[in-house]
């Protein structure tokens, strides 16, 4: 790491006692590479964070994002006023959604949307008359986000303690485990429940894949007891499972969908929620009158960020990149089978989508708690840049990388976990 001069710049989850001085300072990217400030390249083997699904560089959005500026660089959403950009998105995404029909509501990141999501779960409970509709039930690992409902709903216990009282009428569900979402339901009141928020497959809380019908039971037991299913799919759309929204891998129709990252390749901030024709009723009656969802950000819908994402769908769309996702899956294995039963691994997380996870085992955790620090160095200084986890390390590569590229990490990654043993 280079020795630098220390930087007001306060990152994200980051202990700025150790980073101020030795950042990582990236400064170019091409494709599925990166360059630092050294000029070292990178095999971006994270996508940053699970989001450039294009890779860098992409002349198309460039030139849309520019002409955008040229054309209408910034407007609001608010009351009546639309712009061509969002209306045009607006349309392809419901267009894709995988309940017909469904309403797109923009707004700035995926925290953003999931706090909208609540706020709207809650909201139509209140205008189809069942106001006491207000508890949200999310999973043990689950990651949503750090503004108010998305820290009350983590799964993640570090990320949901210290600041003060959290948001009320909030609980938790062990995560691969269907039936407990039932017994929570009853427990709490089913009279009382408003949404369940469920990633399809966990992303930041460790790569957890689904138990195989996990995700089709807790669809139909929302159902039965008339709790909205939220699918957050922030990092499972746009190819990641290799469907549009990720929630589409499997057969059910959630009521909400909250996404962002890759809808722009992460080019530009942009958060998009879906809702389905039956929670959008109640605001979309037809005539003046309708209740009014006071609630949105002042960047829902800026212009140049749904630019950015109608020539990301171009992209997606030209290149057949969605289907990758799933074509990618088993290769990704594959790269990572160097991995499994390394002394120093608990185990390998992959087959579901083009991401993956190394756990360490438990006895090198516990007697080096920055072990996952230590393999995240030792692969920048293979030239591949993964995701640090709390137990291991996560992968999520751009979806336009090529399978020889992912020999880079099949040769890289047993490596660098040799070195921590
Ligand atoms: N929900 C999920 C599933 C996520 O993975 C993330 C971010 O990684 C978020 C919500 C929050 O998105 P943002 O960081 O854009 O606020």
């Amino acid at each position: 790491m280079p020795d630098q001069q220390p930087n007001p710049l306060w990152h994200p989850f980051a202990d700025m006692g150790a980073v101020d001085g030795n950042r990582f300072v990236v400064t170019r990217g091409e494709g599925s590479y990166v360059w630092d400030d050294a000029g070292r390249r990178y095999f971006d083997a994270s996508a940053s964070l699970w989001y450039s699904n294009l890779g860098h560089g992409r002349p198309e959005i460039t030139r849309a994002v520019t002409e955008q500026l040229e054309k209408l660089d910034a407007y609001n959403l608010f009351g009546g006023v639309a712009n061509e950009p969002a209306l045009k998105l607006a349309s392809r995404l419901s267009e894709l959604a995988p309940v017909p029909g469904s309403k797109v509501f923009l707004g700035s990141g995926g925290g953003d949307m999931v706090d909208t999501a609540v706020k709207i779960a809650r909201s139509y409970f209140v205008h189809t008359g069942r106001p006491d509709k207000t508890h949200v039930i999310s999973r043990t690992q689950g990651y949503h986000g750090t503004h108010g409902f998305g820290t009350a709903a983590a799964g993640i216990p570090a990320n949901a303690e210290g600041w003060g009282p959290p948001a009320a009428d909030f609980s938790q569900v062990p995560y691969d485990n269907a039936a407990a979402l039932e017994e929570e339901i009853l427990r709490v009141g089913p009279e009382r429940v408003a949404a369940f928020f469920c990633e399809p497959v966990i992303g930041a809380g460790g790569v957890l894949l689904p138990p195989d019908g996990y995700i089709e039971e807790v669809a139909a037991i929302c159902r039965k007891h008339e709790v909205l299913f939220v699918a957050d799919c922030v990092i499972c759309a746009w190819g990641r499972l290799g469907t549009w929204y990720g929630i589409d891998r499997w057969s059910v129709q959630p009521d909400l969908v909250t996404t962002a990252k890759g809808v722009t390749s992460g080019t530009i901030p942009l958060g998009v929620l879906l809702a389905a024709p039956h929670v959008a009723e109640p605001f979309f009656t037809g005539r003046p009158g309708a209740p009014i969802l006071r609630h949105g950000a002042t960047y829902a819908g800026h212009p140049v960020a749904c630019a950015a994402a109608n020539a990301t769908l171009d992209i997606y769309e030209r290149d057949d990149i969605i289907p990758r996702g799933k074509a990618l899956e088993k290769p990704l294995a594959d790269a990572l089978s160097g991995a499994v039963g390394h002394p120093a691994v608990a185990e390998v997380r992959a087959g579901l989508g083009f991401l993956a996870a190394v756990e360490l085992a438990p006895d090198l955790l516990a007697a080096d708690p920055g072990a996952p620090g230590r393999l995240h160095k030792f692969l920048l200084e293979e030239g591949v840049i993964v995701r640090s986890l709390g137990k291991g390390m996560a992968v999520s590569p751009p979806l336009v990388a090529e399978e020889a590229e992912l020999d880079l990490l099949a040769a890289a990654v047993p490596r660098a976990l040799d070195r921590l043993l």
